[in-house]
């Protein structure tokens, strides 16, 4: 199986045949066309796996249809740690650089003027860390009402980081008309729980 077969646009087969990747690993093949048909996913993958461009590639694919707009992503990646966020920028810039789309790194201990002055310029996806996405929301800098995928990264991370409180209030100022993407590395009986209430009819994809 090649990146090809998976549904993804030629740009984004491009720049993956650029890093160097041959084959899809199973969690993408498994949850790349999955999320292409706009379906949730419920992903029990550990880091290691591949999952950042399972749902990095076709998150740039459904992105690459639309209109950028000021304040208002249309897709939000929410992290639990800083670096793990940095990462999945840089994977985002790394398989985005053949469709022009534009993203703003909202994470702690950077200052707040060139957050806000990329989020003025206009955002089709938010990568973030759950505490300054909500700084940034209460600043009146970031409208959530767009967000059309949504994806809830390490979330047992998320979990024994406190972060759940603050997760839950992101998810509640969003639509319920969107996409949501659900990864964690274990599915304790909590997790379960948090995903029945965040996904709907999910595709479970496990690796
Ligand atoms: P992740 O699980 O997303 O943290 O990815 C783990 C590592 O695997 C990263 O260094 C990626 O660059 C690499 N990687 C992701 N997808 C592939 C692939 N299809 N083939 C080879 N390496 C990959």
């Amino acid at each position: 199986m090649s990146f090809a077969d998976l549904g993804l646009s030629p740009e984004i087969v491009q720049a993956v045949t650029d890093t160097g990747y041959t084959q899809p690993t199973p969690i993408q093949a498994q949850a790349i066309p999955v999320v292409l048909m706009g379906r949730d996913v419920l992903g029990c993958a550990q880091t290691g796996t591949g999952k950042t461009a399972s749902f990095t590639l076709p998150m740039i694919d459904i992105l690459a249809g639309g209109q950028t707009k000021a304040r208002a992503p249309r897709s939000l990646i929410l992290e639990p740690t800083r670096e793990l966020a940095a990462q999945v920028a840089e994977n985002f810039t790394k398989y985005g650089k053949y469709n022009k789309l534009s993203m703003a790194l909202l994470i702690g201990g950077v200052s707040f003027g060139d957050q806000e002055d990329a989020l003025d310029r206009g955002v089709d996806v938010l990568i973030a860390t759950p505490g300054r996405l909500i700084d940034h929301f209460e600043r009146g800098k970031v409208l959530m009402n767009f967000v059309k995928t949504l994806v809830i990264d390490e979330a047992d991370r998320m979990l024994d980081m406190g972060f759940m409180p603050d997760v839950e209030k992101i998810v509640s100022l969003l639509s319920p008309m969107r996409q949501t993407l659900f990864f964690s590395a274990t599915m304790p009986k909590e997790i379960r729980q948090l995903a029945d209430k965040f996904l709907q009819n999910p595709k479970e994809i496990t690796v």
